[in-house]
């Protein structure tokens, strides 16, 4: 029999395998530099991949939005919490992301959790890729259709998977993978999902404002519209450099949502500081293209500088000849071994270098991994600074284990 008394000994066989997790403390703004311990480091743990997080104006239409609302949203959006912000934030991405309507969430694990039991449940099925972020997965789990997960990018598999007497059938895939870097093979999806009358559901939180036409996304670079993607989920935690989330699609979608996504139903409307917040930044991430040409050229001298010292990178496959080639701001290095992984990030840290040390159950046993995110605010001389430190941290560790 199990008892709460065992939770010590659990908590130290965790921290003997490598997987004990605790958290630092920021005394700065996001940015190139964190203040931690009163020490400066160098960032490259960060999600805010276009700089945006601190950025004036972001900064000043917060603070303005503070004066003109408060703080607090007071209720739920059903009750009398969605403010003109709120809305306005709504109507602009809908015309971003080129879909009809699009609904805010308070986060993105909320708006995954919300739409997929909105939209299958018994009787139905969900379809997901293995390596999906975890609040796809729980989802997926909690809505109780049947749950089946596919090979990591495979379509092939998938395929033979879509087939039974199940009602509804949902595939939901990240776009760019949150802990690889690399992409689904979104036009393939869209093709099987139509010719199964399945509906395509994309989390795009790693993709929106990084890649595409205007940082349209990963939709947006292979131009897959509404009808291809009928629900296209995005964060604005991420590139965007706020907070909160969205679905967007068509009408019929957003309305269902309403009426029946329990985690936008049942909670606090996001304080409408933060949908003006958004609204800023939505703008720079419109106008500013030199921010993504930087993280593509800083993503990529990365990437030759660690396959030069022989580290082992997350190949980012491509599906279509016909695109552009595709680029990531996440850049993870795999190293295996939990322990090897965290030693590697403990000696980054010494050196100066905030890289996280990501381990299982975020990503599969024995995938451990540095995963490096890049920003267009980082210099390329501090990429190289990385690159060097790195090259140390791995050269010690092969000597102590000898
Ligand atoms: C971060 C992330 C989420 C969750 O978004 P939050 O707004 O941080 O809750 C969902 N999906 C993916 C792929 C993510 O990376």
């Amino acid at each position: 029999m199990s008892d709460f008394s065992q939770l010590p000994a659990e908590l130290q066989a965790h921290k003997a395998a490598g997987l004990y997790r605790s958290r630092r403390v920021i005394e700065s703004p996001q940015g190139i530099h964190l203040q931690v311990n009163g020490r400066s480091l160098l960032n490259f743990c960060s999600n805010d991949y276009l700089g945006l997080a601190n950025h004036p104006e972001v900064v000043a239409a917060f603070k303005k939005a503070v004066d003109d609302y408060g703080v607090g949203s007071g209720s739920a959006h059903l009750i009398c919490g969605h403010s003109r912000a709120h809305h306005a934030l709504e109507e602009e991405l809908a015309d971003f992301t080129g879909r009809d309507k699009v609904l805010l969430f308070s986060t993105g694990y909320m708006a995954n959790l919300g739409v997929i039991s909105a939209l299958v449940g018994r009787g139905d099925a969900v379809y997901e890729d293995r390596l999906n972020h975890a609040s796809l997965l729980d989802g997926g789990l909690s809505s109780g259709a049947r749950f089946k997960r596919y090979r990591h990018a495979d379509v092939a598999h998938l395929d033979s998977q879509l087939h039974g007497p199940w009602g509804r059938s949902l595939i939901v895939t990240d776009g760019v993978f949150s802990m690889d870097g690399d992409f689904a093979p979104l036009p393939e999806l869209a093709a099987l999902a139509k010719a199964k009358k399945a509906w395509l559901m994309v989390d795009d939180a790693h993709g929106l404002g990084v890649l595409g036409h205007k940082g349209g996304g990963l939709v947006a670079h292979y131009g897959l519209t509404q009808q291809h993607v009928p629900v296209l989920m995005g964060t604005l935690g991420k590139g965007f450099g706020t907070f909160g989330a969205f679905i967007a699609g068509s009408e019929t979608l957003i309305e269902t949502l309403i009426q029946k996504a329990r985690s936008y139903i049942f909670t606090t409307a996001l304080p409408p500081a933060f949908a003006e917040a958004t609204r800023a930044s939505l703008k720079r991430v419109i106008a500013d293209d030199w921010r993504r040409e930087r993280l593509k050229s800083l993503a990529s001298r990365f990437r030759t500088g660690a396959e030069q010292l022989g580290l082992e990178c997350v190949q980012t496959t491509v599906a279509t000849e016909a695109s552009e080639p595709l680029w990531s701001a996440i850049q993870p290095i795999i190293i295996g071994d939990s322990q090897q992984t965290v030693t590697i990030s403990e000696r980054l840290l010494a050196a100066g270098f905030l890289v996280s040390a990501i381990r299982p159950p975020t990503v599969p046993k024995g995938s451990a991994r540095l995963r490096v995110t890049l920003s267009a605010l980082h210099e390329e001389q501090q990429v190289d600074q990385l690159l060097t430190a790195l090259e140390k941290a791995m050269l010690s560790l092969t000597s102590a284990s000898d």
